[in-house]
């Protein structure tokens, strides 16, 4: 036996950095009774998953047991004819979130620093903290991003910089000004990731520019999924685009296979798919309109609506309704809506737009709850 061993030591011990993540914790999908209700928590499309999508899915059952592309070249294709990029500056993940992990990994560790806003997306804090760098919340400006506190929190030591846009929980959306200006402040050497989740619902004329930026500028990675307008959340498909230097060094330690075939045959048909995409963002716009003046109507009930931009909306309860009593009280109601006291927002509901039919719903539901 050897002498340095400790024999104290009884257990691998995880590091510390590591066991400084609080685990990030998903919308929840039934009732606590088991109840089948509307599951309105996760910003999924309330529509499902494109019929094409799903035929392309079920066709490669028949490869199953075959090692997908791994370098998913009929992925990063079709990415670049739809959006008009460079297919070889393409990286591709087990969903975005594993793409942001790649960001982290690869461009910082252990004594680094990644800014992120207060009210951010919850995977930035849990990729930050895996590779051993230390997270920089940048204060909101009334649940925004604010760029001007971002610039104010770089260092010396800061490697990367997360922002969403829109930005998720909050719906908040930073103009293509806003993000220039924050690319424009940052030094050279920072990785500015702009995680495009939501991009697709959007209005056409509200494009944040970070795309354009990517293509040209050496430090902009822009993430983008299919989980939300494409509907393939289960799919796990996400991709991010930067200059070739920044996607060489995150091909480095990617999962060799990071989704089966049939999710990627099911993306490439869902890319294609504009009649679903454009049914999702039209039907999307009406409702988030309607219910953000729904929520307008319950301001003497103390409730208001963060702007959103996105395929959902945070709703805040500063009157003497509280959020918990109104997520137990929808719940209850057959709607599970995403409470937030784990992201210091105790006060807020982060409500997925439905169909129709479950938003009208909802937006009774709310109303007997809040005495209007
Ligand atoms: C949903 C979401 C993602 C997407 O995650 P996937 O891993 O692609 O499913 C990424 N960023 C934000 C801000 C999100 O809300």
């Amino acid at each position: 036996m050897n002498d340095s061993l400790d024999p104290t030591k009884t257990a691998p011990t995880a590091k510390d950095w590591i066991l400084a993540i609080a685990p990030y914790v998903p919308g929840k999908s039934s009732t606590d009774d088991g109840r089948k209700v509307s599951k309105l928590s996760s910003n999924e499309n309330p529509f499902g998953t494109p019929e094409s999508a799903r035929q392309a899915f079920r066709a490669a059952a028949d490869t199953l047991e075959r090692y997908p592309d791994a370098a998913a070249i009929e992925l990063r294709t079709a990415l670049a004819a739809h959006y008009g990029i460079d297919a070889a500056r393409i990286i591709y993940g087990t969903g975005s979130d594993e793409v942001l992990h790649l960001a982290a990994g690869a461009f910082a560790g252990p004594g680094d620093e990644i800014i992120f806003v207060r009210y951010g997306f919850s995977v930035y804090p849990i990729a930050t903290r895996r590779v051993g760098a230390t997270p920089v919340v940048a204060p909101d400006k009334d649940y925004a991003t604010d760029v001007d506190a971002i610039l104010a929190c770089v260092t010396e030591k800061t490697r990367v910089v997360f922002i969403a846009n829109p930005n998720n929980p909050t719906g908040t959306y930073s103009s293509r000004e806003e993000i220039a200006r924050l690319h424009a402040g940052l030094p050279k050497d920072v990785l500015l990731v702009v995680d495009q989740a939501y991009t697709e619902y959007l209005d056409e004329q509200d494009d944040d520019g970070a795309l354009a930026l990517a293509e040209t500028a050496p430090n902009v990675l822009v993430t983008r999924t299919f989980s939300k307008i494409f509907g393939l959340a289960s799919a796990r498909v996400g991709w991010g685009y930067a200059s070739a230097e920044v996607i060489d060094a995150m091909h480095r330690i990617r999962a060799p296979f990071a989704f089966s075939i049939g999710a990627s045959d099911a993306a490439v048909a869902a890319l294609a798919d504009h009649d679903f995409v454009a049914h999702s963002r039209d039907h999307n716009r009406e409702w988030r309109q309607r219910f953000a003046e729904e929520i307008a109507a319950l301001g003497n009930r103390g409730l208001r609506a963060v702007p959103s931009k996105a395929n959902f909306i945070l709703v805040l309860f500063e009157g003497e309704v509280s959020a918990e009593t109104a997520y137990k009280g929808l719940m209850d109601a057959g709607y599970i809506v995403r409470w937030l006291p784990g992201q210091e927002l105790p006060h807020g509901l982060r409500i997925t737009i439905g169909t129709a039919d479950e938003m009208t719903g909802l937006i009774a539901a709310l109303k007997r709850i809040v005495g209007a």
